[in-house]
């Protein structure tokens, strides 16, 4: 029998909730401008991981009626090539959104890449002159994941003023953008990380803690406060002791879930609302137009 306490923050429910949205805003701002938003998704070789999540991202941008313009490049693609690509559609009217499908093959300078991305179009938020509007307050594209997060948070009432949000991971992509959100909103953030001393001892602080680090089962039960929102950010492949593969979370969900007042699933949580912020930040360059 389980004895679980916690509710379950239903980031795929939301996401369809937005998408819903956004489809509706679509249709009523197409005719005044003429044509659909546009979205180009460049994938650079043949990770397995990221062709699901580009053939997702494709699948949602047709559900809210973006139109998209996706490229498929070989792995061994050089560097200028794609470039080029990213250069063609930043000046290409029918695109609002350009994403960089990551991690690229190796022989590809990814930052060089997001930079080359016009700050307009940045449907990912990563861009040096959108994480600076971030750092200032201004607005401007927000990532995607940390957005997702906010968002989930606000959409269940939980109000993060005051708290104190434990971050554990300080990625460009989702550790450190998302600590500025929570800092915007008024919540006390401590960041933490692989040479954090003693991560217990951080976590169990935690009025809202979010793991965003990539290994499976690292916050357990006994390293959250009664009471504690967690929200998991990792995706981790595990095989199970009958041999299937399966997707975790960075929490022990069945030890975190007895013990927390919110939780988000792995699948279901964080991931459809990273795919639900991208195709708003997509109809939000749109939007520019009317
Ligand atoms: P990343 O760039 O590898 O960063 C991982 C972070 O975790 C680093 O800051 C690292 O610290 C920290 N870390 C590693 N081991 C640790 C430990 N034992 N204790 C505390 N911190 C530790 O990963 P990422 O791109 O941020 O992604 C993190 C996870 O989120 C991955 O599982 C990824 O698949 C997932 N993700 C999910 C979504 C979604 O839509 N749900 C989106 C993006 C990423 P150092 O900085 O000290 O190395």
């Amino acid at each position: 029998m389980s004895s679980e306490t916690a509710s379950l923050l239903n980031g795929k429910a939301l996401a369809q909730k937005i998408q819903g949205e956004l489809k509706i805003t679509v249709e009523n701002l197409q005719g005044k401008i003429g044509r659909p938003p546009g979205l180009a998704v460049i994938m650079v070789g043949d990770n397995p991981a990221s062709a699901v999540y580009v053939r997702n991202k494709e699948k949602a941008c047709a559900k809210v009626g973006i139109a998209s313009f996706g490229r498929h490049l070989p792995t061994e693609t050089p560097q200028e090539e794609v470039e080029a690509l990213i250069h063609q559609l930043n000046a290409d009217e029918r695109v609002d959104g350009i994403l960089v499908q990551l991690p690229l093959p190796p022989h590809l300078d990814t930052v060089k890449l997001l930079h080359a991305i016009a700050p307009e179009k940045d449907a990912d938020g990563l861009h040096p002159m959108n994480l600076g509007h971030l750092i200032r307050g201004e607005d401007g594209l927000r990532s995607c994941t940390p957005a997702g997060v906010m968002r989930l948070l606000e959409e269940y009432n939980l109000d993060v003023a005051g708290k104190h949000a434990v971050v554990v991971g300080r990625s460009i992509l989702v550790g450190k953008p998302l600590s500025l959100m929570l800092l915007e909103k008024n919540a006390t953030v401590t960041m933490a990380h692989s040479r954090t001393a003693d991560l217990g001892e951080m976590t169990r602080q935690g009025d809202i803690i979010i793991a965003a680090v990539g290994k499976p089962n690292l916050i357990t039960g006994e390293m959250v406060k009664p009471g504690a929102v967690a929200i998991d950010v990792g995706i981790n492949r595990i095989m199970t002791e009958e041999g299937k593969s399966k997707l975790v979370g960075d929490f022990e969900f069945n030890s975190v879930s007895q013990v927390s007042s919110y939780i988000t699933p792995v699948p279901g949580g964080v991931g459809p609302m990273t795919v639900a912020m991208l195709l708003q930040n997509t109809v939000l360059s749109y939007q520019k137009f009317q």
